[in-house]
């Protein structure tokens, strides 16, 4: 069990500081050569490994280049195209309805604006803010996904549960120079290292700052239980 630095600011500066050392590389791992083929991507990685997205995704952009080729696609048909990733028929009515108001109301382009982006149909705040930040080069947030939920309920940077409130917390403690990396790099340790069900804390670079370290500490600061 390791000791959180005090304040909070302090845990968050080192935590950056040791995993930019440790992911210099640190980035979005969805692909895609424009913002319609980011937001399709995003909307479909809920839940889903980037990985598979992508391999659905050489296909699927391939197939349908504009807001109306999905917006026109017959929902069975879209379906299909992306039946493996999970919840598909749902993603498939969010991409249609999604494209058709782009294509209706936003003259095709996809909107720049957190408040615009949420109205679209299966965006949320979390897919909202990736394509704001690497479609429109707008940071306006951090994304909360899994990784950062978990990740920093150990590190005991925040005590807040559900995404929208740890997302407050961490606005307050990560200098906004640093709000985009932030996700990429949790989300690096947390498929590197700090991974849902077994954590390597003996090879993690911030085990003497992490109150969940295994070595001799009891509980998953994550979930509140025992190790
Ligand atoms: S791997 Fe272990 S020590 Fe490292 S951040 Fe996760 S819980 Fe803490």
């Amino acid at each position: 069990m390791g000791t959180p630095l005090d304040p909070r600011t302090e845990q968050v500066t080192e935590v950056l500081d040791r995993l930019y050392a440790e992911y210099p590389d640190s980035t979005i791992s969805l692909n895609y050569s424009n913002r319609l083929e980011l937001l399709i991507a995003v909307i479909l990685s809920a839940q889903c490994t980037d990985e598979r997205v992508n391999a659905v995704c050489a296909d699927l952009f391939e197939t349908y280049t504009t807001p109306e080729d999905y917006a026109n696609a017959p929902q069975a048909e879209l379906a299909a195209a992306i039946d493996s990733i999970t919840y598909y028929n749902n993603k498939a009515k969010y991409i249609r309805s999604a494209c058709a108001d782009i294509a209706a109301e936003h003259d095709g382009e996809v909107p720049d604006t957190m408040s615009e982006l949420t109205d679209l149909m299966g965006v949320g705040r979390k897919t909202a803010n990736v394509v704001l930040q690497h479609g429109h080069d707008v940071v306006e947030g951090i994304v909360v996904d899994t990784h950062v939920q978990r990740i920093t309920r150990r590190l005991a940077i925040t005590e807040a549960e559900r995404p929208e409130a740890i997302e407050r917390d961490l606005l307050d403690v990560v200098p906004e120079s640093d709000w985009q990396q932030f996700t990429h790099l949790m989300i690096d340790h947390g498929r590197a290292t700090c991974t849902a069900r077994n954590p390597d804390c003996a090879d993690c670079t911030l085990a003497d700052i992490c109150p969940s370290e295994k070595g001799d500490g009891d509980v998953d600061l994550a979930s509140g239980e025992a190790w």
